[in-house]
């Protein structure tokens, strides 16, 4: 398939028209999507029609296997210049310096019109950031469906040892080869379903956002990544076994993610508190506490509590808001935030601000309050499923699980909105002092 609304050749960069849902100008980083058995022949027939002829192929020892070898085969017999850098890596590389110079120098010395970044995440921001710093298009060829950041804007890169998320480009186009992807091990396949599950709690944070902030929410942008997700739910246990139809979903509303982050120009249509809670765990992961694991699976573990807590925020969502706590030095959260405590201090002072603006005309109305209480209901009318196909494909709502206990988990959703100043359902609920209870509700104690 052909992702919808993307496959306008004259239309990246450019401006559509006001959307009819939410009267902005959304922009479309991505000029061209292909999701199919397809992908491989239109990605050489792209190529050709750009003119694009002298191809850089950027791979690891396993996507040069799965697909990286075949694809450099097939450019060379159509007559494309190809050359590779190839990380003999099978695992463990890392988005750092040393990786972005590999392809740098690369870059340099091949001089490209275009390069192709064969790979997952890794592979991918490490391609992305290189080829932006050169101002060189590239196009993403995914091998896994494990996260959903392809077709985004910005690169998550880990440099002098620290995660950081930098202003980067989105590629040219993006031409996912379904007979490839649904071979990835089924370890990625949950971690994609995982990061798209998310979008449940993700959306209703967005919209709660949108109800007591009025911030921008656009519901064809949220449909966009809703519809994919669906279509996962509907059957989990072949998408986990590879069905290609499936992971043809799962791959699409990955790539949808992405392209609504960039649509509505921030994270909300991608990214809420179970978000949030994963960033929290990083830390513990960090903080050598517990082992690290992917964050399609940290996002898919956090979900299963999200919805929980948001189900039971819904239930007293008019209570007025109180000035938040935070940011003056709770016992407690030292603890958890070690060092990193003091880098707390601006997301604290947003959250200030932004309690300045919005507190006190919150409920509003009753009939805004309505408006905004079915809207969310409607919501988490698909809570329940995204549950329990999680829990089918093996995510506990138990503690426990990826290194957690008891109280690490307590702690992940008592503070996960102290690390990024969107305001969320755990703020909501801190706001209201309905937070305490809500947890002792919701995450198991560990006996
Ligand atoms: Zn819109
Ligand atoms: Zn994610």
């Amino acid at each position: 398939m052909t992702v919808e609304g993307v496959s306008d050749p004259e239309g990246a960069g450019a401006a559509t028209s006001p959307c009819p849902s939410c009267g902005l100008e959304h922009v479309v980083p991505v000029e061209h999507v292909v999701v199919g058995r397809e992908a491989r022949s239109e990605l050489g027939r792209f190529l050709d029609e750009r003119g694009l002829r002298r191809v850089l192929v950027v791979e690891d020892a396993n996507t040069a296997e799965v697909l990286g070898d075949d694809l450099s085969a097939d450019l060379a017999a159509a007559g494309h210049a190809v050359s590779t850098r190839r990380f003999a890596q099978r695992a463990g590389l890392l988005a750092d310096e040393e990786a972005v110079g590999a392809v740098r120098d690369a870059i340099a010395s091949r001089r490209p019109d275009v390069v192709l970044a064969v790979g997952s995440g890794v592979l991918t921001d490490v391609t992305r950031y290189a080829t932006f710093l050169h101002a060189k298009p590239f196009v993403s060829v995914p091998t896994a469906p494990s996260m959903d950041g392809y077709a985004s804007t910005v690169a998550a890169m880990q440099f002098d040892g620290v995660k950081i998320t930098l202003p980067s480009h989105a590629p040219l186009a993006i031409f996912a080869d379904t007979g490839v992807l649904a071979a990835a091990p089924r370890e990625m396949i949950l971690s994609g379903f995982g990061d798209l599950a998310g979008k449940a709690s993700a959306r209703f944070d967005w919209e709660l956002a949108a109800g007591v902030a009025r911030e921008p929410y656009c519901e064809a942008v949220a449909e966009r990544v809703a519809v994919p997700l669906e279509r996962c739910l509907e059957d989990t246990a072949g998408l986990l076994g590879g069905d290609e139809d499936r992971v043809a979903s799962l791959t699409g509303g990955l790539v949808e993610s992405g392209l609504a982050m960039a649509m509505v120009g921030n994270s909300r249509p991608a990214s809420g508190c179970e978000h949030h809670a994963s960033h929290f765990l990083d830390l513990l992961a960090f903080r050598g506490l517990r082992a690290h694991a992917s964050h399609g699976l940290q996002v898919a573990y956090a979900t299963r509590f999200a919805l929980a807590i948001q189900r039971l925020a819904l239930a007293h969502l008019g209570d007025p808001l109180l000035q938040p706590a935070g940011g003056g030095g709770g016992e407690d959260e030292r603890r958890w935030f070690g060092e990193q405590y003091l880098a707390l201090g601006p997301v604290h002072d947003e959250k200030q601000v932004w309690f300045a603006e919005h507190a006190d005309a919150w409920p509003g109305t009753s009939g805004h309050l309505a408006e905004v209480h079915e809207r969310l209901a409607r919501s988490s009318a698909r809570f329940e499923r995204v549950g329990t196909a999680l829990g089918a494909a093996g995510v506990p709502a138990t503690t426990g699980f990826l290194g957690t206990d008891g109280a690490m988990l307590r702690a992940t959703f008592r503070y996960a909105n102290r690390i990024r100043s969107r305001f969320t359902v755990l703020d909501l609920l801190e706001c209201q002092r309905h937070i305490e209870p809500v947890l002792d509700a919701v995450i198991p104690g560990d006996s």
